[in-house]
């Protein structure tokens, strides 16, 4: 008798068969991160395990994750580890997911309370095949957590739930303290990059947020260093800006397999400072960007910094 052959499923079948993309760039010195080993890196990871929970930090192969987690600052991700869409920067699994778990929420309002966080990100994989693209459970996992953890602020990081009637409604009433929808490039690398999705369906997901809540925080990233220029950078941030987006954050795009795209060109510090100034001067709350910023990085330190922007900016114009 044969033996069967066995096969392991790749992490992303509809890239298999792609000529492998090649980055000549070489990497900078900037973006070399510490393999993390710390005890309270391990701690965190048996947190997460325990409570069967994903996280972005590990399915995206985040470098920041030795920094993060040695601060518990894992970044929960729902509706499963499978991601309907095909995004070439993205290093979450793809294909067909499994029903959503009913007990997610209470989990992760679990994991945010034993991990003691003050401010959670939660994210997820893009839902496209559910009627409402997730925002139900997303709103089902807001108010487990506020439930659970009186005093943590909320942070999502959601999909563009495909556009779904009612959606945006759904997101708000539960009332996030920031939501945040990444643009991640710049249009004209949409069909590329982010082929799934329409940038002006990203843009004004953001902008009805922020009409049906003006008190929810708005936030928005993108990656550099995948081809674009900087007037195409500096008109997403004046698209943003029209939406009215509070917080913009931008790093450097990493390719995580040879399936993915390349690394047009490391953006060096100084232009992600550049960036930092003109994002500035349009009028954003708050804005991260250096080489490794990513939308969680630092996320509950930044909030602090962008409620406080806000409180200031009332201030003076009540003055
Ligand atoms: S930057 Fe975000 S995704 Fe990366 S390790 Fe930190 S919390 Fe996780």
């Amino acid at each position: 008798m044969d033996t069967p052959i066995q096969t392991i499923k790749p992490r992303h079948p509809e890239k298999a068969h792609r000529p492998d993309q090649v980055t000549t760039a070489k990497r900078p010195d900037w973006i070399r991160v510490k393999a993390p080993n710390s005890p309270q890196y391990h701690a965190t990871r048996e947190t997460v395990k325990a409570l069967k929970l994903h996280t972005v930090c590990e399915e995206a192969g985040c470098p920041n994750i030795g920094e993060c987690w040695t601060q518990k600052h894992a970044t929960f991700m729902i509706m499963g580890d499978t991601c309907t869409r095909a995004c070439s920067f993205c290093n979450v699994k793809t294909g067909k997911p499994d029903a959503l778990d009913p007990f997610e929420p209470l989990r992760v309002a679990t994991g945010t309370m034993e991990l003691g966080l003050k401010h959670v990100v939660i994210t997820s994989v893009d839902r496209d095949d559910l009627d409402d693209g997730g925002a139900r459970h997303f709103a089902d996992v807001i108010t487990k957590t506020r439930q659970k953890n009186k005093g943590t602020t909320i942070e999502i990081l959601t999909p563009d739930f495909k556009n779904k009637p009612g959606a945006a409604e759904v997101i708000a009433k539960a009332r996030p303290d920031v939501f945040n929808h990444n643009l991640e490039t710049v249009p004209r690398l949409y069909l590329t990059i982010r082929p799934g999705a329409r940038y002006f369906t990203s843009l004004r997901l953001l902008q009805e947020i922020k009409e049906i809540d003006p008190s929810i925080f708005t936030k928005s990233g993108l990656m550099v260093g995948l081809g674009e220029t900087k007037e195409e950078v500096l008109q997403v941030m004046d698209d943003l800006r029209a939406a009215d987006v509070d917080f913009l954050t931008i790093g450097q795009y990493l390719q995580p397999t040879p399936k993915h795209a390349k690394v047009e060109r490391y953006v060096t510090p100084e232009e992600f400072a550049e960036y930092e100034k003109f994002a500035r001067a349009k009028g954003f709350l708050m804005v991260s960007a250096s080489p490794l910023t990513r939308s969680s990085y630092h996320a509950g330190d930044d909030f602090e910094k962008l409620r406080s922007a806000r409180e200031a900016q009332l201030a003076k114009q009540q003055a």
